[in-house]
């Protein structure tokens, strides 16, 4: 294979994955960033996200030279053959995708477009938006110079996000001629996955129809959590029995505070915005983002519950990453649940094994601790917010003796029903009823 030279614009974590992951691959990759600060921590080394594994395929191709960073796209430009466009596109309040950064890029690109070049949109946009990075690039490119537009929707998972870069499920390239396909066939051709060819449009909304249809699945699975609730029956057993079929599946079928991050809630609303643009009311998608908002609600409820007034109370909160293995806080549900136990008066105090540093800001009046034990020391109340692995291995028993009163709120069914019970906590868990003391 011949490498191939690349931009990627954008280093944040659909970026910085990609480019490191192309760069491991084979290619030559200049990633860039309008960030200066996010692009002089990279110069030295440093990595501004957390991602496993990420640190080793960055610095062993720095070191092989097939990866380099830039605050300059008309430098990284000069080489390039595909240019990715890996930008934020954040929700705008009335939850449509905010696509100003990508049309940014698409100008800066135009201007600096001076042969064949693949214009690769990597980060999730509605349908329609390769048409308008095209147009852009008519616009303000010089005449003559050819270019193709790609979609090539990213599908990987934080956390495991290098791993699902090298062993996609499937690569979706969504392209306007064959001379682009070639180019996108010859990038990936070192990754041995299912390769789907479509039209720009297609391939656009495969990305929102597949974080939505996610997105369903854990909404519908907390629909049900909440009838075990009412009937004693177990969400876990239910999950488990229904996720052997073939046809449905295990995955994203965990009962839970719901879905959070930076993906799910902006792609649904998107996903219905769009929609509703062209016509269509995405009833069932509504529904989806009603059942999620109300999980948060679900843990406040049940501290309410337990604690019965929360003013002066203090709660301990496990985990404020959106999800195990990131440090990524975005619409995190234990930030909406902190903040809603702030605002009646309880005092929060929390741990999370690699988001502290992010959270501080994010967090005012919290107190932010360095290990789960000393979390919970004083406090009337644990919140699980995020399955953190290491916390399921710390001993119950210690944090029964360390807390005021032994509530626990399991908002991630973290921790086996009867056994909490055992040990005298009052143990509320999500669609698996109440145990201990709960029942008295
Ligand atoms: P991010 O916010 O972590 O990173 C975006 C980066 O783009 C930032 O570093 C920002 O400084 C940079 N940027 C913005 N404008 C720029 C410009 N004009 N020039 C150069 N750099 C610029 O975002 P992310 O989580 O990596 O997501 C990027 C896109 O990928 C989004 O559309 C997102 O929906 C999609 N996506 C994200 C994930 C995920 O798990 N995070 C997964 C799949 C798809």
């Amino acid at each position: 294979m011949k490498p191939k030279h690349v931009a990627v614009v954008g280093t944040g974590y659909v970026g910085l994955v990609t480019g490191a992951c192309l760069a491991d691959i084979g290619h030559r990759v200049v990633c860039v960033d309008a960030d200066k600060a996010k692009v002089a921590t990279l110069k030295k080394g440093g990595l501004p996200i957390y991602e496993p594994g990420l640190d080793a395929v960055v610095a062993a191709n720095r070191k092989k030279g097939r990866l380099s960073f830039t605050g300059d796209l008309k430098e990284a430009m000069k080489t390039a053959e595909l240019v990715f466009i890996a930008v934020n596109t954040p929700p705008l309040p009335n939850g449509e995708a905010d696509l100003s950064f990508v049309e940014t890029v698409a100008r800066q690109v135009a201007q600096n477009l001076h042969r064949y070049t693949v214009i690769v949109e990597k980060s999730t946009v509605p349908v329609n938006t390769g048409a308008k990075v095209r147009q852009t690039l008519r616009l303000h490119g010089k005449k003559g110079v050819e270019f193709d537009v790609v979609s090539n929707p990213e599908f990987l998972r934080e956390g495991t996000a290098v791993q699902d870069f090298s062993k996609p499920d499937r690569i979706v390239v969504g392209v306007e001629s064959e001379r682009a396909e070639k180019v996108m066939r010859e990038l990936y051709a070192p990754i041995k996955a299912p390769f789907v060819v479509t039209d720009i449009k297609s391939a656009e909304l495969i990305k929102h129809a597949s974080n939505s249809f996610l997105a369903t699945k854990i909404s519908f699975i907390n629909a049900v959590a909440a009838l075990c609730e009412r009937v004693g029956a177990d969400v876990s057993l239910v999950a488990k029995g229904m996720g052997y079929d073939a046809r449905i599946g295990a995955s994203f079928l965990r009962a839970g505070l719901g879905y959070g991050g930076s993906c799910f809630p902006k792609d649904v609303s998107a996903f219905i915005k769009m929609a509703e643009g062209v016509g269509v009311d995405f009833k069932l998608l509504k529904a989806v983002r009603e059942i999620n908002d109300h999980q948060r609600h679900w843990a406040v409820e049940r501290l309410r519950q337990a604690l019965w007034n929360l003013r002066g109370k203090t709660v301990a909160v496990w985990g404020l990453a959106f999800k195990p293995d990131t440090d990524d806080l975005r619409n995190a549900p234990a930030l909406d649940i902190i903040h809603a136990l702030q605002a009646e008066g309880c005092k929060v105090t929390a741990h999370d094994p690699v988001a502290m540093g992010k959270a501080g800001p994010l967090l005012p009046g919290v107190r932010l601790v360095k290990t789960p034990l000393e979390a919970v020391r004083e406090a009337d109340a644990l919140l699980v917010a995020t399955e953190w692995k290491e916390y399921k291995a710390i001993d119950l028993s210690r944090v029964k003796a360390l807390l005021r009163t032994p509530v626990l709120v399991d908002g991630r069914n973290l921790f086996d029903p009867a056994a909490a019970a055992a040990l005298g906590f009052l143990y509320h868990s999500v669609g698996r009823g109440s145990a201990g003391l709960a029942g008295h």
